[in-house]
């Protein structure tokens, strides 16, 4: 199966850094995993793009990057965290959605996640997390991610994002791009980024054209006019951590009163990850007995 691939890196004489990914497998895996119909892949993938992009931006590898879009729409909320070294896991409340098209035939990600709020929140394991929401501007995801930087962190930012989902309803190529410009970034930079970034194709069809991320930033950069370095490369990948310790843990915070519901039941207690729909299942003794030994 192909590799998904990340690389983030900067400009040699202007202050702009960059991040690209061909994330086509992980997506693929969510779509599966949650049995995604197309719209839901489409909206699911492209916020996943984005925070595997926007994580490998943290420093350690203990960070987490959490996106949350919570819109009106049929979609429902859909909650992505991400790791610095390229994985992510997703939670979307209703995969299952019916297939949205839009006046240019595209998969209708806006009307999926509809009217609402993007929070971000980063996670460095010090304090209170960095926690920030702002208004959906689009719920395109993009534009939003963009609209996010510019508000939150005042970073000039231009984010691409793309899912493209085949007539079997396979993830055939996701993808995306950040670009960052920093302060004092000259106005030459700026108008060349703003006029190329404009005349780029979607990030589905040179995936399409087979070109790797590389390949795409070279692409943005004057074909290499302008002289970048790539400081990391990254796989990314859907993954997930739960665990059946902590599944546990969740389990020992519920009260006696709450274990006696579940023992009038006489039934197992199962509990499925929302993140990969794994289900784990413990008898009502166990649960007694951990307690106990607690
Ligand atoms: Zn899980």
């Amino acid at each position: 199966m192909k590799k998904d691939t990340l690389i983030h890196g900067q400009l040699k004489d202007f202050p702009v850094r960059f991040l690209c990914a061909d994330s086509s497998a992980m997506v693929e895996e969510f779509r599966r995993i949650h049995l995604a119909t197309p719209t839901a892949a489409a909206a699911g993938g492209r916020l996943i793009t984005a925070a595997v992009l926007m994580g490998a931006m943290m420093k350690n590898e203990t960070d987490r990057l959490t996106l949350i879009a919570k819109g009106d729409g049929p979609i429902g909320q859909m909650v992505v965290t991400a790791g610095n070294s390229g994985q992510a896991k997703c939670d979307i409340l209703n995969p299952g959605i019916e297939v949205l098209i839009n006046v240019a035939g595209k998969l209708d990600v806006a009307k999926a996640v509809g009217e609402g709020s993007l929070t971000v929140i980063k996670d460095t394991g010090y304090s209170e997390p960095y926690n920030s929401t702002v208004k959906l501007v689009s719920s395109e995801i993009a534009e939003d991610i963009a609209y996010y930087y510019a508000l939150s962190e005042q970073v000039p930012t231009v984010c691409a994002l793309g899912v493209y989902v085949d007539t079997q309803g396979v993830v055939e190529h996701a993808g995306g791009y950040i670009l960052q410009l920093m302060p004092n970034c000259p106005e030459e930079m700026i108008d060349y980024l703003e006029k190329k970034t404009r005349q780029m194709p979607n990030v589905t069809e040179l995936l399409k054209k087979k070109m790797q991320p590389e390949d795409i930033i070279h692409t943005i950069f004057a074909d290499g006019a302008y002289d970048y370095d790539i400081n990391r490369r990254l796989q990314p990948r859907y993954y997930c951590d739960c665990s059946r310790q902590r599944v546990e843990s969740m389990l020992m915070a519920l009260d006696e009163k709450e274990i006696e519901e579940i023992a009038k039941e006489k039934k197992d207690v199962e509990i499925q990850c929302h993140f990969c729909n794994k289900k784990y299942t413990f008898d009502i003794e166990s649960i007694k007995k951990m307690k106990e030994t607690k």
